[in-house]
């Protein structure tokens, strides 16, 4: 490509070098001799620090950003987060704490995790929170393995199924069968709601639980969801609530009032503390009393002489993390909730359902709903454009890019063809949204009349179209001259 930019291997050159070390402070010592390096570093490049910094400034401007732009990744919530969050993590007596210091002298950071489980608690009407697992898919695994303790415990020992609906995230299947457990698949009806004939034939003496998103992952709300709750309860079972899209409920509907046992927060969605490449996230998870003793710890608790104590519950399933969870996330979690406040919340959700309706219905006359529909902090719509020929999804989202936009998720609820699951969030305004409706719509148009433009899109990206295929199966995954200057003689990335 011409655009081609030489690698850090290829600027090395001998003796270059980038770092000043400091005096050294403490006493010198001979380390053993296995743990000394035996063999050279085998090429590792040697530069100058301008050098490196250049380098990685320059690939880092290649990256999509939810500060660089909107990012409408359906079920992922990438709202912006305020900069105020990351100022409050970064607080001294929080970023430099040790987890080991002991309670006495981490009274404050206690405190805080403290208000953090009231408040989740309170917003979701659960009577106990855990904030140790790092990510939705752990918080399932910890409400999963909740429910087999809880049963077990009453010696319950024949339930060993949970019920799953097809259009579930991928986690909810693989969390129940990680924990030893068989997964049942529950179909949605046409309306995009859990077929309640299905879920009867379903239920039996052994469902342990039901895992069940709400708002769903069709972005609508379970028109059944109390008579759901009720028909798996008096089953036996429990109910565990993907909190992944809570956005969209905020402040007006609680989880654990519509009849669910336990449920987990995703902080890195809902509650705006960053992710994305895989960095730190946190999903902490709520329940109801019964549930309560067997949740991982440790927990935080007032003491009865004031001051906060960290405790394990009695039953506990264990620790699902070292330490206390990802800390900087639980900070920028509370100072969110802090900031905007009970009626800030409920105005979240009214934004996000609000704006994501917009699109819907700026769109629904080119790009079929899934569900015809009024939708809440997601809509899923369809890439089969009236008049296109051999125009998938993959090709609209593809050609998004060439407008400046990071498209939306695709081919998922699974259950919907060709779809594109569109989540704008809360913190896009008008003239956001507004830009890429004129995008989706220019798309379209192109769809039927230059279809060319979405086959060959992107075209302005720093890299072409991958072939994704062949990164999965043939990955190349040191670095190569030879073979990365031939995937550029064919026009690959
Ligand atoms: C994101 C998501 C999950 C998993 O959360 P992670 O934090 O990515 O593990 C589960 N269910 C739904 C519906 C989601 O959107």
């Amino acid at each position: 490509m011409d655009n081609y930019e030489p690698h850090l291997y290829e600027l090395s050159s001998p003796g270059k070098y980038g770092a000043n070390l400091p005096r050294l402070d403490v006493p010198a010592t001979d380390l053993p001799e296995n743990l000394l390096r035996q063999d050279d570093l085998n090429g590792f490049p040697e530069l100058t620090e301008p050098e490196v910094i250049r380098h990685y400034t320059r690939i880092s401007r290649n990256n999509a950003s939810i500060d660089t732009g909107m990012i409408a990744l359906g079920s992922c919530t990438m709202k912006y987060n305020g900069k105020l969050h990351e100022e409050a993590a970064r607080y001294a007596g929080f970023a430099a704490a040790h987890p080991l210091q002991g309670d006495e002298v981490s009274q404050g950071a206690l405190q805080l995790m403290y208000e953090l489980q009231q408040y989740l608690g309170e917003i979701s009407g659960f009577d106990a929170v855990s904030l140790q697992p790092a990510a939705g898919a752990q918080g399932e695994f910890t409400g999963i393995l909740a429910f087999r303790a809880y049963h077990l415990d009453r010696g319950d020992t024949e339930r060993s199924e949970v019920l799953v609906p097809d259009a579930a995230h991928g986690t909810n299947p693989a969390t129940a069968s990680m924990a030893g457990l068989k997964v049942v698949e529950v179909k949605s009806d046409a309306r995009g709601n859990v077929d309640m004939a299905d879920l009867r034939a379903r239920l039996s003496p052994r469902t342990a639980g039901m895992m069940l998103t709400n708002p769903n992952t069709l972005g609508l709300f379970e028109e059944q969801i109390v008579e759901i709750c009720r028909l798996v309860h008096e089953a036996g079972g429990l109910m565990y609530g993907d909190g992944a899209n809570f956005n969209a409920i905020l402040g007006i509907a609680r989880p654990g009032e519509l009849g669910f046992d336990f449920m987990h927060y995703n902080l890195h969605k809902t509650f705006t503390t960053p992710h994305g490449g895989g960095g730190p996230g946190s999903g902490a998870v709520g329940c109801t009393a019964a549930l309560a003793p067997f949740l991982p710890g440790p927990r935080v608790r007032q003491r009865a002489t004031g001051g906060y104590e960290l405790f394990t519950p009695e039953k506990s399933i264990g620790r699902m993390k070292v330490f206390h969870g990802n800390f900087g996330m639980l900070v920028r979690a509370w100072t969110y909730i802090r900031t905007l406040g009970a009626a800030g919340l409920r105005a979240v959700s009214e934004h996000a359902v609000l704006n994501a309706n917009y699109v819907r219905v700026k769109l629904n006359d080119l790009y079929p709903q899934a569900v015809d529909r009024i939708c809440m902090h997601e809509t899923v719509l369809k890439g089969q454009i009236a008049g296109a020929q051999g125009i998938r999804t993959l090709d609209i989202a593809k050609r998004l890019i060439d407008y400046g936009f990071h498209p939306p998720t695709v081919y998922f609820p699974l259950i919907v063809p060709e779809a594109l699951m569109i989540e704008p969030t809360e913190t896009e305004g008008k003239r956001t949204l507004d830009a890429f409706i004129a995008a989706m719509r220019a798309i379209a148009r192109e769809a039927v009349e230059t279809p060319e433009l979405l086959h060959e899109a992107p075209t302005k990206a720093p890299t072409r179209r991958l072939d994704e295929v062949r990164a999965a199966r043939q990955p190349i995954l040191r670095y190569d001259v030879d073979a990365f200057a031939k995937l550029r003689a064919e026009g690959g990335g």
